[in-house]
Parts: structure tokens; sequence; C-alpha cells
């Protein structure tokens, strides 16, 4: 494995998950092989301070230039009262975009050591495996026109534009009936065609591209009722493909069927596989700087880097292994604490994770 990565620790929480994700990724570099050269830029919040914008055109052309990409969270009520166009999330958007990362997959899996970190029944989410495979470059959230207006009367009416092309639907559409193939081999994707022309256009697409797929079993549901069922029976789903801002809401939900949201890594790729990978987690300013925030999203996002983008499966392996070996140590950070475990903080948490990534040693229970 070789390869450059290019680290941007972003806001909030950003910088300490990030951290403990540095920790797991320098101590495999130590290890006989190829390696890997670890670079850092800035984004979000620290990047306007620093450069007036969320997005510096350096870090974009850096970000183009490497691998793969790891990225912790952007935003903070710092920021929030800024210009809408230069917010840290627009930052985020513009990266995104910028990389053509159109393909944003959030698996979202329930460790059988958190069944009772959950609000859910354990019996309806033991052995939980859902990908949420989410378009990510295009709909509402790029839309043009946009913006916030004053009508002739003097009162304003904000507005945003819904718009999918055939071409991008069909290409995140094939991203998930490949990803089905390589599992339980069921695709549902999740719609409004009752009600949108967008989504109309999504659902007669999806269709298209599922009679490709004979080995691939297929179903179109409407968005309420997907996020009725992902509450009700979440196993019923293997893989979900969607829009942009249908995969934001639903990913989100699924991340509590798994117990907390500070568990769940993402993978945005780009036509030949080359990645932005982060948690699904935002830079939850209400924590930071405590150092109480769980990074195993950060280091669960480093290892489907590692996997995806690096060629690297069995590093990823190892990694994913010794965060359920954690676990299953009983160790905790409070995002994810039940009676009997060990609260631990952000820095132990990683430090944990490092000792348990060594075969065999460094590991007691
Ligand atoms: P959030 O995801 O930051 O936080 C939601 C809740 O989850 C908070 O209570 C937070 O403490 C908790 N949480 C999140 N990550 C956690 C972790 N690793 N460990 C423990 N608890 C964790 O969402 P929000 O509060 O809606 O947004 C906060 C800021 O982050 C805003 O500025 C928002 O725009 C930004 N944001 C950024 C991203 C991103 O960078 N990808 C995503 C969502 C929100």
């Amino acid at each position: 494995m070789s390869g450059k990565i290019l680290v941007l620790p972003g806001d909030g929480i950003g910088p300490e998950i990030v951290a403990e994700a540095l920790k797991i990724l320098e101590a495999l570099r130590e290890e006989p092989g190829p390696g890997f050269e670890i670079e850092r830029a800035a984004i979000g919040g620290e990047a306007i301070d620093a450069h007036g914008v969320p997005l510096p055109g350096e870090t974009l052309e850096r970000a183009r230039a490497c691998d793969a990409i790891l990225l912790g969270a952007v935003g903070g009520p710092r920021w929030d009262g800024i210009e809408r166009s230069i917010r840290p999330e627009r930052g985020l958007l513009a990266l995104r975009s910028g990389l053509g990362v159109f393909a944003n997959f959030r698996p979202a899996i329930a460790w059988p050591q958190l069944a009772g970190a959950s609000t859910l029944k354990p019996d309806v989410v033991r052995g939980l495996d859902v990908l949420i495979v989410r378009e990510l470059t295009g709909g509402i959230y790029f839309g043009q026109p946009r913006g916030i207006r004053e009508r002739d009367d003097g009162r304003r009416e904000g507005f945003n534009t819904l718009v999918y092309s055939e071409e991008e639907i069909e290409r995140v559409c094939v991203v998930a009936f490949d990803a089905a193939r390589r599992r339980a081999g069921r695709v549902c994707s999740v719609d409004k065609a009752n009600v949108l022309e967008a989504s109309e256009l999504w659902r007669e697409v999806a269709t298209r591209v599922a009679a490709r797929y004979d080995d691939v079993e297929v179903r179109h549901m409407y968005v309420d009722n997907a996020a009725m069922q992902l509450v009700r029976a979440p196993k019923q789903f293997d893989v979900i493909v969607t829009s942009n801002m249908f995969g934001d809401i639903l990913s989100d939900l699924a991340s509590m069927l798994t117990g907390s949201i500070g568990m769940l890594p993402s993978a945005s790729l780009d036509v030949s596989g080359k990645g932005l990978y982060e948690p699904i987690h935002g830079a939850a300013p209400d924590i930071s700087g405590q150092g109480v925030a769980n990074p195993l999203a950060t280091i669960l996002s480093a290892a489907m880097m590692l996997r995806y983008s690096l060629d690297a499966p069995a590093l990823a392996d190892r990694i994913e292994t010794a965060v359920g070996r954690v676990l299953d140590d009983g160790l905790r950070t409070p995002d994810i604490e039940s009676p009997g475990t060990t609260v631990v903080g952000t820095a132990e948490m990683g430090d944990a994770v490092v000792a348990a990534l060594r075969p065999h040693t460094g590991h007691n229970h």
C-alpha cells in the first residue's frame, strides 16, 4: 500500500477526533511496507479565519493531487453569523463537488457490543447492516437558482431548486447495485415520486438500471415510508440508494439505530475510486474542547479509506477488529456508555485502539 493522504481536521471536535485517527495511521505506518504520506490543510471555519474563505484554492488543489482525504468536521456557532456563501459548510459542499465524489457510502452497522445503546429494542437492531448510498454532488443542495429574495409586497421568500439529470441518477444507482452484488443483493431506491418530478425521473432511471442487474432484487419506496420502515423494521434493508437531501436525513436516522452518531463512518467516492472519508456527524460544538468526543467514527472512516482508496483491505480489517476488541473490553465514550462499561475520553479511546491493533499483544482483558 502506498499513497498520499490529505488530512483536513476542520472545526469543533474535528481536530480532536482526527488526532486519534492519525495515531492509528501513524502506528500502521511504522510497520514494514511501502507506507503512505500524510499532509494537512485547512477547511471550514479554520480556513475562514486564516484565508477568508471556507475552501481555499490551495486546499482543493492539494486534495485533487492526493489519493485520499480524511476530514474531521466543519462549522460552529462562531461562524453562523457570517455571509451564507462563505460559511464553513459551503467549504465542505465545494470540496465534495470539486472532487466529483458523487457516491456517498454510509454504512449503519449495529455493533453487537452496543445493542443496549440504541433507543430501539435490542431485537430490532441486533445484526443490523444497512448501507445507505447517498447521491452527494447534485439535487437540492446544489441546484440553481437558490436564494432569499424580496417580493413586491416587501416580504421575503426563500427558494431552492431540486434538479437531477438522468446521468447523475444513473451513475449513483450503478454504484448502489454494484455494492448490493457484494452484499445481500437487495436495493431499495427511495424517492418522493408521487409529488416531485425530479423523483419521478429518479424512479424511472433506477428501474432502468435495475433491469441490468438480474441478480439484485429492487424495490422503490417513498421517503416518508422509508423513514417509518427504518424505525419499525430496519433489518428489511440491505442497500438504500437515494438523493442528496433524503440520504442526509435517512442516514442520521439510521445512525441512531446503531446507538450513536459517533460510531458511523462514511466514504464518498468519485468515478475512479478516489475518496473523501469523514464521520457522518458534525463539529459538535456542544462538546468540543472537553476531550469526550467519540473518535471511532473517524477511526472507522480511516479504515474505509485504507480499504477503498489505498488498496489496503487487510489494514482496514485490523482497525475494525481493534475497534471491536476495545468495545469488547467495555471501553466507551460518554455517547455510547451503558451500565457496566468504563467511560473513557477521546484520547484514551484512540490509545486503546492503537494498543488493540497489535496482534496478540498489548491488549489485556
Ligand atoms: P453534530 O453532528 O455536530 O451534533 C449532533 C449531536 O451529536 C450533538 O449533541 C453532538 O454532541 C453529538 N455528537 C456528534 N458527534 C459526536 C461524537 N463524535 N461523539 C459524541 N457525540 C457526538 O450536528 P449539529 O449539532 O447539528 O451541528 C453542529 C455544527 O456542525 C454545525 O455548525 C453544523 O453546520 C456542522 N455540521 C458539520 C457537518 C460536517 O462537517 N460534515 C455535518 C453536520 C453538521
